[in-house]
């Protein structure tokens, strides 16, 4: 008998009918022999009424009781769905976190997972329970409830799949899983039926938001297939897994990402000497701005220019920052432009392959889109471009690298 841990997100839980059909479906896993740990999220919409009634009474509210407050939420589930179990003849027991004890850090509201104590889920497991425990939170050592951070029910469930070795992590959520760029964008978007963690890691960061970034982290640090499934929709998912696991002869490119979060900023007529590199960026950082994407050009005239991205909800702390520096540096003049997207082909297939830079480019050249800014990784490559050309991007990029195609050598579902 393999272990299956399955995580269910609000949507997936919102409404008692929604329970009921849960409940049939690991009742369905039961019958075909599956040893089954269950993770749930708060009902939605659950998690942000919860926040909403903390702050009718405080703008910021104490952290260690905003965590007492909010994982009522996944309690609540646990037991709705382990009754709906019982209701099945599915022997089933719900689990808060400091029962089963999840340990973590004592930062409340973005806690870490310090260990899992398995030995109580391995007993009764053992014993043919089905085991529902509340996704979202932990315990400190001093025995304070903590929360692991918005999203954080995913990174419980590969927590516990990690600690009890478990043959799969799936994540059942309202997509049938992860895509090779946003179907609302590009009609012929193919869903992958896998992907490796470093190219789902970069997929993720651009706003497919299947998965909190953090628990694709962790599973790729401990090696947890994860598999991303349609809570109601029969269908094979995507499994996110390592690298080897994924064929050999590997697509180049996963998937197209893009994101409109952020802003350009050029400091021009920059003194060419050691050191401004530092003088620039080194006050956005003091400031917690986060940089992207940077680009200085070689000067020819004892000066030069010097690009860089930030967040765009950042944008008017760093102009502020930069037109400082551009007096105390002596150069000309700061302009900031928000109307730029990020555009990047994503695939660990590069390595292997070269050429992929340069299909990118003419793809971008042949639809006339002007390249801004340009950055590469060893499995990505990003665009900096206008805005108003995104979507024409995204689709040029799709079909050019044949995303729309089943890969010859991958077998159908
Ligand atoms: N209920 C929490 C949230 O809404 C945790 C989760 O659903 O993953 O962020
Ligand atoms: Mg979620």
């Amino acid at each position: 008998m393999s272990l299956i841990v399955q995580k269910f997100g609000g949507t997936s839980v919102g409404s008692i009918e929604r329970i009921e059909q849960i409940a049939d479906k690991i009742a369905g896993f039961r019958d075909r022999g599956h040893d089954i740990v269950v993770v749930v999220s708060a009902m939605s919409g659950e998690t942000n009424r919860l926040i909403a009634l903390a702050h009718e009474i405080q703008d910021q509210p104490v952290p260690r009781e905003m965590d007492v407050l909010v994982s009522t939420g996944e309690q609540v589930t646990t037991a709705l769905l382990s009754m709906a179990l019982a209701k099945r003849s599915v022997r089933a027991k719900s689990y808060n976190g400091s029962q089963v004890r999840i340990l973590t850090d004592d930062s409340h509201t973005k806690a870490r997972i310090r260990e899992i104590d398995d030995q109580r889920m391995q007993a009764d497991i053992a014993d043919g329970f089905v085991l529902v425990v509340a996704g979202f939170q932990g315990v400190d050592e001093n025995g304070n409830i903590t929360t692991l951070g918005r999203g954080g029910s995913d990174t419980t469930a590969v927590a516990l799949a990690a600690a009890l070795k478990a043959q799969e992590c799936q994540i059942y959520t309202d997509v049938d899983g992860v895509y090779t760029t946003d179907p609302r964008m590009v009609d012929g978007a193919r869903r992958l039926s896998k992907v490796t963690f470093e190219e789902m890691l970069e997929m993720a960061s651009m706003g497919s938001k299947v998965l909190q970034i953090r628990a694709v982290e962790f599973a790729g640090k401990y090696n947890v297939p994860l598999r991303v499934l349609h809570s109601f929709e029969e269908g094979p998912g995507t499994l996110i897994t390592m690298e080897d696991k994924v064929d050999v002869e590997t697509p180049t490119i996963a998937g197209i990402a893009f994101n409109r979060d952020e802003a350009k900023l050029t400091i021009l007529g920059v003194p060419d000497m050691p050191g401004v590199a530092h003088k620039i960026l080194g006050p956005i950082g003091e400031s917690n701005i986060e940089v992207d994407v940077i680009v200085q050009n070689v000067a020819d005239d004892k000066t030069t220019d010097f690009t860089f991205t930030v967040g765009r909800h950042d944008l008017l702390s760093a102009e502020e920052v930069l037109n400082r520096v551009c007096s105390e540096l002596n150069a000309r003049e700061v302009r900031s432009d928000n109307k730029i997207a990020k555009v990047s082909v994503v695939g660990v297939g590069m390595r292997s392959h070269a050429g992929v830079a340069s299909q990118m480019f003419a793809a971008l050249a042949e639809v006339g889109i002007n390249i801004q800014m340009i950055t590469t990784s060893e499995i990505k490559i990003s665009v900096i471009i206008e805005e108003k050309f995104l979507e024409l991007a995204v689709r040029s990029l799709h079909s050019s690298f044949g995303l729309e195609k089943e890969p010859e050598n991958e077998c159908a579902d």
